[in-house]
């Protein structure tokens, strides 16, 4: 078989090979998906502290709430006539005062504890929505800066594509098959020569029946990287 079309074939394609490998590593679109997965961390943080933040207000309700019982039993207390008591009637309102009291200042602690971790939460959530506006601008520009340089290279591409198909025709159905389906697989270059006894793919030594079938029909399949061996 002669090998000299799907060569030729192979170094057109070559030029397109080195196109889809440059839109795979286009920084525009590296940034681009960076900065998708930024926007998408953001968006979660957001609802996750939105969760915290409520989780947070039922907290504080509660504890205003008992804050407010504190101080109706401590209403009450004051509204007590003390000089109709006797002396252990009010010995025992002032101890409970004192509880009152006590539990007051626990509760108050409590609830300025609260208050900061509300505020943390507050700036993260502020913080987190900069990172996101931020994230979003610079992803739009970058998707666009992408999809200009698709734009850009896309009539390269189909004129390149064109004359593949063009040379296709004159080369033999089942080594294009072979080769089409290695190169879907981002396999290049398809086609290698002989390397000695080795594969100019893999560097791999072919068995000594390969190399006799390759002298008798001009190429051979790799056994190692599947490549199609040529002698030249
Ligand atoms: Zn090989």
């Amino acid at each position: 078989m002669k090998v000299d079309m799907i060569l030729k074939y192979q170094s057109l394609d070559r030029e397109m090979f080195k196109i889809e490998k440059g839109l795979k590593d286009n920084q525009n679109k590296k940034m681009a998906d960076t900065l998708r997965d930024n926007i998408k961390n953001a968006q979660e943080r957001s609802v996750k502290l939105e969760e915290n933040a409520g989780k947070l207000l039922n907290d504080i309700e509660k504890v205003k709430s008992q804050i407010k019982t504190q101080e109706q039993k401590m209403q009450e207390f004051l509204n007590k006539d003390i000089e109709k008591m006797t002396k252990g009637e009010v010995e025992k309102l002032a101890s409970l005062k004192d509880k009152l009291n006590q539990n007051l200042v626990i509760l108050e602690k409590n609830l300025t504890a609260l208050a900061e971790n509300m505020n943390a939460i507050l700036a993260d959530f502020n913080k987190t929505k900069k990172i996101f506006n931020s994230a979003k601008d610079e992803y739009a520009k970058r998707k666009e800066a992408y999809e200009n340089d698709v734009k850009s290279i896309e009539n390269q591409k189909s004129e390149i594509a064109g004359k593949l198909k063009e040379l296709s025709k004159s080369i033999d159905s089942n080594i294009m098959q072979v080769y089409q389906k290695r190169r879907n697989e981002n396999v290049f270059p398809v086609l290698v020569p002989l390397n000695g006894n080795s594969c100019g793919g893999c560097h791999m030594e072919l068995p000594f029946a390969n190399i006799t079938k390759l002298n008798e029909e001009g190429v051979i399949t790799c056994e190692h990287c599947r490549r199609i061996v040529y002698k030249h």
